[in-house]
C-alpha cells in the first residue's frame, strides 16, 4: 500500500547503501529485501530512496543525513546499512521509501516496525520482519510494485 511522504521529503539524495557515520553511537539496522512485482517475480533496478530520522528523531532538513538512494539489483535484492531510527512525537516508528522501478508506478510508503501500532497509520502490511543479531537489528521487507 501507498502512504504519505510525510513534510520531511529531500530530492536530490547522494547514492549510498550506507547511512552510517563514523564513531556513530546508534544501534545499527541492516535492511535487506526484494523489490517483486504482483506475481512475485523480481523486479530489477528498482530505485530506493531513502529517509529517516535520527537517533533524537529529528529529520536533516539541511543536509542529507540518513537520506540516500539506491539501486536494486538484477534480482530485485537491496541492502541498507543504517540506525535504528528513534521514535518522535505522534508516531510509530518508521523509516519512509520511494520505490522507482523502470516502467511502473513511484510507490511512496513508510516501513514500520513489529508490535508498533501507536499511531492510525501503522499497518501489518507495511512492517518490516526483525531479527537481532550481534552486531544489531536486521530487517528484512519485500515491495511488490504495480505496473
Ligand atoms: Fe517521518
Amino acid at each position: 500500500p501507498r502512504q504519505t511522504e510525510g513534510p520531511y521529503y529531500t530530492p536530490g539524495t547522494p547514492r549510498r547503501s550506507s547511512f552510517l557515520e563514523p564513531g556513530g553511537k546508534a544501534e545499527r539496522l541492516v535492511l535487506t529485501g526484494r523489490v517483486v512485482s504482483p506475481r512475485c517475480l523480481p523486479v530489477a533496478k528498482a530505485l530506493l530512496d531513502f529517509w529517516h530520522c535520527d537517533e533524537n528523531g529529528e529529520y536533516d532538513n539541511a543536509g542529507f543525513r540518513y537520506r540516500g538512494h539506491l539501486f536494486a539489483d538484477a534480482a530485485g535484492r537491496f541492502r541498507l546499512e543504517t540506525i535504528f531510527p528513534a521514535l518522535y512525537p505522534g508516531r510509530a516508528r518508521h523509516i519512509h521509501v520511494k520505490v522507482q522501478a523502470p516502467g511502473r508506478r513511484l510507490l511512496t510508503t513508510p516501513l514500520y516496525f513489529p508490535g508498533d501500532a501507536r499511531d492510525a497509520l501503522w499497518r501489518p502490511e507495511l512492517t518490516v520482519a526483525m531479527a537481532q543479531q550481534p552486531r544489531g537489528k536486521a530487517a528484512a521487507f519485500q515491495f511488490i510494485v504495480d505496473a
